[in-house]
């Protein structure tokens, strides 16, 4: 999608600071951090959000999901970390690309706001 943001870092139009990459997915640092390490995991698929997957992306959507360990354990987040997705305008979704936010490097707290 040419106008979707996320599109655009996957596609190298738009800059970011890249700490995991493969043929199909990225993970780049949210450049408005809420923890000490806090990255964006994407498909380089456009995928509006959770609510929009399908059947064929479950590839996607589990490759992502057993890389979350490595890329956790590459930033050093030895402690545990947060997987966030927020979905839709009740989730405060902003940017209508599916990412999940890896956050880590401090304790969190519950429940999220
Ligand atoms: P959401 O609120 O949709 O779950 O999360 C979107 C996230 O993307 C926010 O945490 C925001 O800081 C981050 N973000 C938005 N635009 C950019 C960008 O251009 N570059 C980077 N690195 N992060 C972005
Ligand atoms: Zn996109």
């Amino acid at each position: 999608m040419s106008d979707c943001i996320f599109c655009m870092i996957a596609n190298k139009e738009v800059a970011s600071d890249i700490v995991y990459e493969d043929d199909n997915i990225l993970a780049f640092r949210d450049n408005a951090p809420q923890a000490p390490e806090h990255v964006l995991i994407i498909p380089k698929k456009h995928i509006a959000s959770l609510d929009d997957v399908s059947e064929e992306d479950s590839q996607v959507l589990s490759h992502i999901m057993l890389k979350v360990k490595d890329i956790a354990s590459d930033l050093g987040m030895e402690g545990g970390y947060r997987l966030v997705n927020n979905c839709g305008e009740d989730g405060q979704q902003t940017v209508k690309h599916l990412h999940f936010h890896l956050l880590g490097k401090r304790k969190m707290t519950w429940p999220p706001g």
